[in-house]
């Protein structure tokens, strides 16, 4: 069985749709079609809860109702048959009706996730009435029986390998089977998510469980490029990427792949493409054990990123003082993406500052802290990029003029992290991709 995950500008447009259903019939390997919601639907769908939180019910029918027409005028250019076309209109109503019903409810945590599960759940039915219409066998898979998360909120692949197989037992005569993205149930049992973006981390989770042959995730570009194509105007798509290259490059920042995607495919040994619905025949990127070719492979760049750095205050040279900083992130669930010593002196870089006050306040019991915000992770990826020939020396002179927070070497032999004020993240990547690229 293979995989095809299509993303929300994939399905969002009825003629989308239309080239979808040709792509997943293209051949005769039975297939697992993931899809997002609708374009632009989570965003919509967040802002609906946003409102509902403020108490601005005016506010969020006003959205809803916006997003209605949005679904009406699609079924009506998705499908002709008119038994076909009141099947989705009922499949709108009974999702519009919840959404209209959450305004006469308290919103709590799990009522916001069942608001944000209503994307994916429209999408996967209608398109599943326009393979109906066009006689497209198939079966249409609800998600919440099969993706589940441990107590950790993490992924249980041993029981969604389990539960699926379990579903895919149902039926047996099926060669084509759809189901949504993103949308699990948590271990209370209740609707819950992979966050936002995480259809591409579905995928890769179903392509472990089922053991696929490849898992191909399809969006409007052709694969991963060495550079952000909005920020630098030349860049090129990699061929190919090792899976751990890929990791670095969707957590550092590539936007085309969901950071978590890689472990579950990695673990099977599965390739994961990445592919573009507008140029189906492009070779895209393929993604797989082997690297391909040695050197550096790509740059991307994460903002939103706050540097904390940590002096010693008493203990120079005392053991320990790592583990006493560390247990303090540990304590807050903030996880740390950087990191640099000296001898008395640390600093860390973290991308989530929900708890950087208590952070803060418990570092400074035991060092100096200082804190530096806007700054931008700048990530250079390659296979044994540490063994290129003169790397560093290439990057530093190409970067000559761009103040440095902190850099990151010999941590990973396939990565060299720059984090630098957000200021000068435009300038850098450009001056990369002709320092290194040649672009
Ligand atoms: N629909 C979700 C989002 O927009 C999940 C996804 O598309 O991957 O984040
Ligand atoms: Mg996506």
């Amino acid at each position: 069985m293979k995989i095809m995950k299509f993303g929300g500008t994939s399905v969002g447009k009825p003629e989308r749709m239309r080239q979808i259903a040709q792509l997943i019939t293209a051949d005769k390997e039975p297939v697992m079609v993931v899809l997002s919601a609708l374009s632009g639907t989570t965003n919509a769908l967040v802002e609906i809860s946003h409102r509902l939180a403020a108490s601005d019910k005016e506010g969020a029918s006003e959205k809803i109702a916006i997003l209605e027409k949005h679904y009406q005028n699609f079924i009506h250019d998705l499908l002709q048959e008119a038994t076909l076309l009141a099947m989705a209109n009922e499949v709108l109503n009974e999702h519009f009706e919840f959404l209209r019903i959450t305004q006469k409810i308290s919103l709590s945590d799990a009522l916001n996730k069942d608001i944000l599960a209503q994307g994916e759940l429209m999408s996967t039915k209608l398109f599943s009435l326009f393979l109906e219409q066009s006689k497209i066998d198939h079966a249409l898979l609800p998600a919440l029986d099969f993706m589940s998360l441990d107590q950790n909120e993490e992924p249980d692949l041993v029981l969604i390998q389990e539960k699926l197989n379990g579903v895919l037992a149902n039926h047996p005569n099926k060669n084509i089977f759809v189901t949504q993205g993103y949308i699990c149930r948590n271990a209370k049992g209740e609707v819950d998510n992979l966050k936002r973006g995480g259809s591409d981390y579905t995928a890769s989770l179903i392509a472990a469980a089922v053991k696929a042959t490849v898992c191909e995730i399809w969006t409007d570009i052709d694969g991963m490029h060495n550079n952000d194509p909005r920020v630098v105007d030349k860049t090129v798509a990699i061929e190919q990427l090792s899976f751990d290259e890929a990791a670095e490059l969707a957590y550092f920042g590539a936007k085309i792949l969901h950071p978590t995607c890689i472990w579950p495919a990695q673990q099977e040994n599965i390739p994961v493409k990445l592919l573009n619905t507008m140029e189906p025949k492009a070779p895209g990127t393929v993604i797989m054990k082997e690297a391909g070719t040695v050197g550096v492979k790509a740059v991307a760049a994460k903002d939103d990123i706050i540097a904390v750095k940590i002096k010693s205050t008493r203990m120079l040279l005392a053991y320990g003082f790592l583990r006493k900083i560390f247990e303090v992130f540990e304590k807050y669930k903030t996880s740390i993406d950087m990191i640099t010593t000296s001898e008395v002196a640390v600093s860390v870089s973290i991308d989530n500052d929900m708890h950087l006050n208590e952070i803060i306040t418990e570092l400074s019991n035991i060092a100096s802290v200082e804190v530096e915000k806007n700054q931008t992770i700048v990530s250079i990826v390659g296979n044994e990029i540490a063994k290129t020939d003169a790397v560093l020396n290439k990057l530093f002179q190409a970067i000559n003029e761009v103040p440095i927070t902190m850099v990151s070497y010999g941590g990973s032999p396939h990565n060299i992290s720059l984090l630098i004020p957000s200021e000068h993240k435009t300038k850098t990547l450009q001056l990369i991709n002709k320092g290194l690229f040649n672009l």
